[in-house]
């Protein structure tokens, strides 16, 4: 299973699934055996895919501190998943967060010391709603996390050697945006570094999978790549 390089992984599970996981999501893609891709893939994590607590992604930057209450909400259903949220934060422990990807990029958050967590999923839109700034301020709120002992992965997402968009994302971003033969191209790590970076978050807390998900299509779904036939990826954190 690929993994974060030094991204710490002790009192805490984190994992991305890949292309050969299956489709993870419940509502994209061909979804026939997603739940049994879920119980596999999780089971392989000593997660019981029944826990699962899963939101109903907007590309908004509402970010929900789930609790014991919201334990298998979005598990076996799409419908009975948090509504209009993009981000989960909790201090339980055994309470797997989820989020869905093909492309976005999920951000994972991991104070060791409270100890807490926090899973975003950030396309550009949250990006550009600071979502990744909101899941980092409402974990100093409720669990009094300090910034010097957050650590911050990036799973895989799509890159800036393949994120071209439109020149008018110049007026989106101060950062981020670079030009290659008048083609214009998106930075979501940078950007998204930049925002945790502000807070005052150390450089060295910082992981990065590296991984784009159009360049290595072979291994990782890509909306960019496959459009709606596209399948979703899972990144999956708990508390031990
Ligand atoms: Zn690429």
């Amino acid at each position: 299973m690929p993994k974060i390089k030094d991204f710490p992984d002790t009192g805490v599970v984190y994992a991305f699934s890949i292309r050969s996981d299956g489709n993870m999501s419940l509502r994209y893609g061909n979804t026939e055996n997603s739940l049994n891709n879920r119980k596999n893939f999780l089971g392989g994590l000593g997660i019981n895919y029944k826990d699962l607590i899963c939101v109903q992604q907007i590309h908004g930057n509402q970010t929900r501190y789930a609790t014991g209450k919201d334990k298998a909400r979005g598990a076996l259903t799409y419908e009975s998943a948090i509504a209009d949220t993009d981000a989960l934060v909790t201090d339980r422990k055994n309470l797997p967060l989820a989020v869905f990807t093909a492309d976005c990029l999920p951000i994972f958050l991991y104070d060791p010391q409270t100890p807490a967590i926090g899973l975003v999923h950030a396309g550009w839109r949250s990006t550009q709603e600071n979502i990744v700034t909101v899941a980092i301020q409402l974990m100093q709120e409720e669990f009094n996390t300090r910034v010097k002992d957050l650590c911050v992965g990036f799973a895989p997402a799509i890159r800036e050697c393949c994120y071209e968009v439109e020149e008018d994302f110049k007026k989106f971003f101060l950062i981020g945006i670079s030009e290659r033969n008048s083609r214009y191209y998106l930075d979501l790590i940078r950007i998204n570094k930049k925002q945790i970076l502000d807070l005052g978050l150390k450089e060295n807390n910082i992981f990065d999978s590296g991984i784009c998900t159009v360049c290595n299509n072979k291994d990782y779904f890509s909306y960019r790549k496959e459009n709606e036939a596209s399948g979703r990826m899972m990144s999956v954190m708990m508390l031990r």
